[in-house]
């Protein structure tokens, strides 16, 4: 599996998921939150920043399901899907994922034709990385 490559501004969003935790940056002046995590507020410009917990809760607002030729490490998970998923709490925000089928799952244990877009999920840990289940 590939690693997620941090910056000093997501490594908050990585310490979090690695207890379990969903949360967004959000700014600490105008509340209004914001991904990727970025030293600015886009709407203020404030650099004043704080950590929003959020509920996990989203739905499906756009996925793929990768096809050959790919890279061998993904190749051999084939069928899988990568999902764009808004947040119930901050739709402005969409953060890119997997649908398993459950914590730990495997890549491909989510059957693709049962994705829809719309579908409500809900964020699962796997080893610090969120991913999603259909709720
Ligand atoms: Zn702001």
């Amino acid at each position: 599996m590939l690693s997620p490559v941090t910056d000093a501004d997501g490594a908050p969003f990585w310490e979090y998921a690695a207890r379990g935790e969903l949360r967004v940056q959000a700014c600490a002046d105008c509340a209004e939150p914001r991904f990727p995590p970025r030293p600015c507020c886009p709407h203020c410009q404030s650099f004043a920043s704080e950590w929003l917990p959020v509920s996990g809760r989203g739905r499906v607002w756009s996925y793929v399901v990768p096809h050959p030729p790919l890279l061998p490490d993904y190749a051999a998970r084939a069928p899988y899907n990568v999902v764009l998923v808004e947040l119930a709490d901050a739709p402005r925000i969409r953060l890119v994922g997997n649908v398993v089928s459950g914590p730990g799952a495997p890549l491909n244990s989510c059957d693709p034709g049962g994705i829809r877009i719309g579908a409500p999920v809900r964020v699962v840990f796997s080893g610090g990385l969120p991913q999603w289940v259909l709720a």
